[in-house]
């Protein structure tokens, strides 16, 4: 049964999960799904299709004709394909983040990612990383974790990890950002960032990224 091999990763972003998700992947041959990623790739789509993001009617629209789908990629990690085009190493900048909570919050854009994210999942031996994969998109998967981390060491994080890729930030920007994404991603209507009853939360804030693998792979039989 494919739901014995899908382990979902949830939690608010700086939580770790991306790291946790890949390695843990990595270590035990599965495939790593990176949610996060399909609902920016579509959210650059509807960037260069120039669409009002307010609009979810035309959003839905053209979730529906839209291709997404994750590949695993020995070499860079994952790619990203969006209609056949990998799309990895667009979907990262402030200004791309900054918009996606747009679609994040379209009931209909959602339901067609939850579809997409099935069809992947049906094969097994996967890792989901986001924030809805252990309340919706896979509710009846056998491992669901939900990982958490004090707010500043967070933001920290976030900030070392685009300090890493060269970026120029401020605590203060980011801490700002990092508020916002929450209050939004926490609070919107449809699929909001929650632990499931059956997760198992694990505070990452004293935990370095092999102890928190460790602590996963603890579980897994
Ligand atoms: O994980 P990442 O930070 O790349 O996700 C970007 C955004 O995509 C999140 O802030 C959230 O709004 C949205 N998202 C979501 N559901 C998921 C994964 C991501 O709503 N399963």
């Amino acid at each position: 049964m494919y739901l014995d091999s899908i382990i979902a990763i949830d939690g608010p972003a700086g939580s770790g999960k991306s790291t946790v998700a890949r390695l843990l992947a990595q270590k035990l041959k599965f495939d790593y799904i990176d949610t996060g990623a399909m609902y920016r790739a579509f959210t650059l789509k509807a960037l260069r299709e120039g669409l009002d993001l307010s609009n979810g009617e035309a959003l839905i629209a053209l979730a529906e004709k839209t291709e997404l789908d994750i590949r695993q990629d020995a070499a860079n990690g994952i790619k990203v394909m969006l209609d056949n085009e990998d799309v990895a190493l667009l979907i990262r900048t402030p200004q791309l983040t900054k918009k996606v909570a747009h679609i994040a919050k379209v009931g209909g854009v959602r339901e067609v990612m939850k579809r997409n994210q099935r069809r992947i999942g049906i094969r097994g031996r996967c890792v989901f990383e986001g924030r809805d994969i252990g309340t919706v998109v896979f509710p009846e998967a056998k491992y669901k974790f939900y990982l958490d981390a004090d707010f500043n060491e967070r933001v920290s994080r976030r900030c070392k990890e685009l300090q890493e890729k060269g970026q120029d930030v401020l605590f203060k920007d980011i801490d700002r950002d990092l508020k916002l994404r929450d209050r939004k991603d926490m609070t919107r209507e449809i699929a909001p960032l929650l632990k499931a009853d059956d997760a198992v939360y694990i505070d990452t804030t004293h935990l370095n990224i092999d102890e928190v693998v460790g602590k996963i792979s603890g579980y897994i039989k």
